[in-house]
């Protein structure tokens, strides 16, 4: 029997588990801010902010949003982050990506306080991350050790694949397999678009990762009986229903349910767990900001 690994119930219990940290936090005056700075007229990116905002309404978190014209001068952005990483009520910095091409990302990663980065991505966080100290572990990849972790997936010792090599996920979601810790230790090997054989891989890994964003790319018969599948991807395709798409993984889910052991749906695999982790890091944010022990 394959296990249907429930996102939204993980994520639901991440959300309540903050709860009491919430509560410590305002006994001792401080309500959790988190801060979102959208640059951007992108509509799937107005709708991840939303719900982002939607998300700290829910938990008690205080959502702070801020909208620049996606044709202001990138010092607007910038003047932005510099009045947030001074405000003592945001704990938390999100800056929505992608921002237009005449800003620089990579100063816009740099620019962030990295005590109030809770996506993880400034370079002083990543550093600490692969070196084992991570302050804030970037939202998916820690979502997904979350949903490993809640359905007793043994990483240590396991051969796992992640498919795909970017900032965001594959690489973390590397690193963090990696690491001489809990859900870490497992032997890991990345692969890209330049991998020859890709499937040859994947039939050994006895835990994949596949964030890719190719629709359906991993298949049935490029697994492992019994392997546990993660599917990050989130990927729009033409389809005969009122919106005239429909959401599918990199995951082709049907031929792969019937050989895996755990498979993640999408929706309601690891996209929840994404915006849950955020939460969690700016609760985490906030009792490091203000010397309050939090029980995360
Ligand atoms: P990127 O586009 O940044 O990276 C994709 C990676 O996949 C690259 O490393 C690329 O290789 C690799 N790749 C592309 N084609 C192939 C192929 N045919 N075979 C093997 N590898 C390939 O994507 P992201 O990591 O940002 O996102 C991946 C997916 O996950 C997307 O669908 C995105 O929407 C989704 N996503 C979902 C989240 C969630 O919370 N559910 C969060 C973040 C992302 P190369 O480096 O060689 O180009």
């Amino acid at each position: 029997m394959t296990t249907i690994i429930d996102g939204n119930e993980v994520a639901a219990d991440v959300r309540a588990g903050l709860a009491d940290g919430i509560e410590t936090l305002k006994a001792e005056g401080t309500t959790p801010g988190l801060a979102t700075v959208l640059m951007s007229d992108d509509p799937a990116s107005e709708t991840y902010v939303s719900m982002k905002q939607r998300d700290c309404e829910e938990v008690g978190i205080n959502g702070i949003h801020v909208e620049i014209d996606a044709d202001a001068p990138a010092e607007e952005l910038f003047d932005t982050v510099d009045e947030l990483n001074a405000d003592p009520e945001v704990h938390g910095i999100l800056v929505q990506m992608p921002v237009p091409d005449h800003v620089d990302k990579r100063r816009v990663l740099r620019a962030i306080d990295p005590v109030k980065d809770v996506d993880g991505f400034h370079p002083e966080n990543v550093g600490r991350m692969v070196a084992g100290n991570a302050r804030y572990k970037p939202c998916t990849p820690h979502g997904i050790q979350k949903l490993l972790e809640a359905y007793d997936v043994e990483t240590e010792g396991a051969d796992a694949v992640v498919v795909g090599r970017s900032d965001i996920v594959g690489k973390p979601m590397t690193n963090l397999l990696i690491q001489k810790a809990p859900l870490g230790n497992a032997t890991t090997t990345v692969c890209h678009s330049r991998t020859k054989d890709l499937a040859a891989k994947t039939r050994e890994a006895d835990i994949v990762v596949a964030a890719v964003g190719v629709p359906e790319l991993v298949t049935g018969d490029m697994l492992k009986d019994g392997a546990t599948v993660v599917d990050v991807g989130v990927n729009r395709v033409d389809a005969d229903t009122d919106k005239g798409y429909e959401l599918v993984g990199d995951v082709e889910f049907e031929s792969a349910k019937d050989v895996a052991g755990r498979i993640t749906p999408v929706p309601g695999g690891v996209g929840p767990m994404t915006r849950a982790m955020l939460l969690y890091n700016t609760v985490k944010a906030a009792g490091v900001q203000t010397d309050v022990a939090v029980d995360l």
